[in-house]
């Protein structure tokens, strides 16, 4: 076999790892196909960032899932390491309130034990309170889970995506997958909104619709259906931030309502769990109830919740819950080529470098493709140098090598041009397309309590400058979503002229 073309499906966090994982090798031609403008605006923008243990997943009933989680955790340390993915690991308390719930957390240590997660345990009220004093003085005790993480995860999707790019993988956006085609009982492209990709093997990391790709390539054996997560987050000043992630004991179909100090300094809380029909795969949709309902647990959580005038911001996301509860990551003989990671529910941020690791192995191993290594193939990647985390001296240096990280953009989260101009630079070079969305995911300009209201305008027109286009032409996430109608000193220069005419 020479040369083999390889067509993902999706930018995701799931997409984008898979596309790092196999731009290792010299045979595989790698191409990612998404939809959006940019990488990353799915499932995987918008969820709890939680790196989870493992010690949720019941091996008996979703046995790829418990594994991939427990191997995922252990990537991300390293992963995250070599791509300069923002990125803690403080460790999470799964709060019990009633000795009725104290029985049902002993489970989980029990699983604990079987999915081979370290060190978890049962602490009692007192050892509680001094691993997070910010917990509700009402919880009677915890499940210790020392492991867990907190990742920025759009953040690490951007990463995994440049560096793919740098080993020579290529990214094709506003490119919509129709369909898989096959013929003699072999995958041979996709058809897309943008015309017919050949492609040897395709790997479908569509989330919400992978159902839908895998059914039109003749492998229609799951369903997807959106289950609904709702947030709110509060402003960097808002305390109690809790050091620890903290949660409420998971139901057999939510790991339960988080507290989580996010890897930006932001108290954050949620998600709901709600079932939609299958028909809203795009309903992000917040609500009064949803948004009432995190705040209430939240308080269970935390010995005190801040007031709501400081909450910044609401957001939803959608789980692509598979019908067959586990992991969907399978190669098959028929169509040959054809390879799902599908139903990436939670924790399918956590699996996603795992996931990367076993789609090379079905390659290999159930396709019978020999994989060849790339000689000099780039291992690592630095992101964005950031005013918010440079030291005094760093900041003299940065200001001195180039003037624009003296000028602050935005203040609430001190993001200076020079980042944004970086930002362009890097949209461009995987070959996304600049937005202002791209820019704000990249630099986190914007997130702060003013949420873009001060910094959006003279964002939009540095990018106008930078990419030589009219203000009026930048957009917030692509077509149809431009940021201004036009230049209303323009237009009022043109009726002066006309009035002295
Ligand atoms: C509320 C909530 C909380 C969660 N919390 C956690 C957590 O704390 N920890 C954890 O491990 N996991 C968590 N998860 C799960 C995690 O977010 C997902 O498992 C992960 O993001 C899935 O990534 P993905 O790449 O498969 O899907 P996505 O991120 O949705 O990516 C799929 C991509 O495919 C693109 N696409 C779809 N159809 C097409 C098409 N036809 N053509 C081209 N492109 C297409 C989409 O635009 C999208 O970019 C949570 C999820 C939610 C919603």
């Amino acid at each position: 076999m020479g040369r083999l073309r390889v067509a993902i499906v999706g930018a995701g966090i799931v997409g984008c790892a898979i596309a790092r994982e196999l731009s290792r090798y010299e045979n595989l031609d790698v191409v990612v196909i998404e939809r959006e403008p940019d990488v990353g605006w799915g499932a995987t923008k918008a969820n709890t960032g939680i790196v989870h243990p493992g010690h949720e997943e019941d091996p008996d009933q979703h046995p790829l899932r418990a594994r991939l989680c427990v191997e995922g955790n252990r990537l991300w340390r390293e992963w995250a390491r070599e791509l300069d993915i923002p990125i803690k690991f403080p460790g999470e308390l799964m709060l019990f309130f009633s000795e009725e719930e104290r029985k049902r957390a002993q489970r989980f240590v029990e699983l604990a034990k079987r999915n081979g997660v370290p060190e978890v345990r049962i602490v009692d009220g007192e050892e509680l309170r001094v691993l997070e004093p910010a917990a509700s003085p009402r919880a009677i005790g915890a499940v210790w889970a020392p492991t867990a993480g907190v990742v920025n995860p759009i953040q690490a999707a951007i990463a995994m995506i440049e560096n793919a790019v740098d080993n020579g993988a290529r990214l094709l956006v506003e490119t919509e997958v129709k369909r898989v085609r096959v013929e003699s009982g072999k995958v041979v492209g996709v058809e897309t909104s943008r015309g017919f990709i050949e492609a040897d093997i395709v790997i479908n990391a569509a989330g919400i619709n992978a159902d839908e790709i895998s059914a039109s390539a003749g492998i229609d054996t799951f369903r997807i259906w959106p289950r609904k997560g709702q947030y709110v987050v509060f402003d960097r000043l808002a305390q109690p931030k809790p050091t620890r992630v903290l949660h409420t004991v998971p139901t057999p179909i939510t790991k339960g309502v988080y507290a989580v100090t996010t890897t930006e300094g932001n108290l954050m809380i949620g998600p709901t769990a709600e079932d939609l029909p299958p028909d809203r795969k795009r309903d992000t949709s917040t609500t009064r109830e949803g948004v009432e309902y995190v705040l209430r647990e939240g308080s269970k959580l935390l010995e005190r919740i801040p007031p709501r005038r400081l909450v910044i911001k609401t957001f939803a996301g959608l789980r692509p819950e598979p019908t067959t509860r586990d992991f969907v990551v399978e190669a098959y003989q028929k169509p040959w080529g054809l390879i799902n990671a599908a139903g990436t529910r939670s924790p399918g941020l956590t699996a996603a470098p795992a996931i990367a690791k076993l789609v090379a192995k079905l390659i290999a191993e159930e396709l019978g493709v020999e994989l060849v290594e790339k000689r000099g193939w780039r291992r690592f990647r630095r992101g964005i140098e950031r005013v918010r985390d440079a030291p005094w001296p760093k900041l003299v240096e940065l200001v001195k090598r180039d003037p624009m990280y003296g000028w602050i953009i935005c203040r609430d989260e001190m993001v200076s041009a020079a980042e944004v101009i970086e930002a362009v630079k890097r949209i461009q070079r995987i070959g996304a397309r600049v937005t202002l969305d791209g820019v704000r995911f990249r630099t986190w300009l914007g997130m702060g309590r003013c949420q873009g209201s001060f910094c959006r305008v003279a964002t939009a027109m540095l990018l106008s400058k930078v990419l030589g286009v009219k203000p009026f032409e930048i957009t917030l996430r692509g077509k149809g979503s431009e940021y201004a109608v036009g230049d209303v000193k323009a237009l009022w220069r043109e009726r002066l002229g006309e009035r002295r005419t």
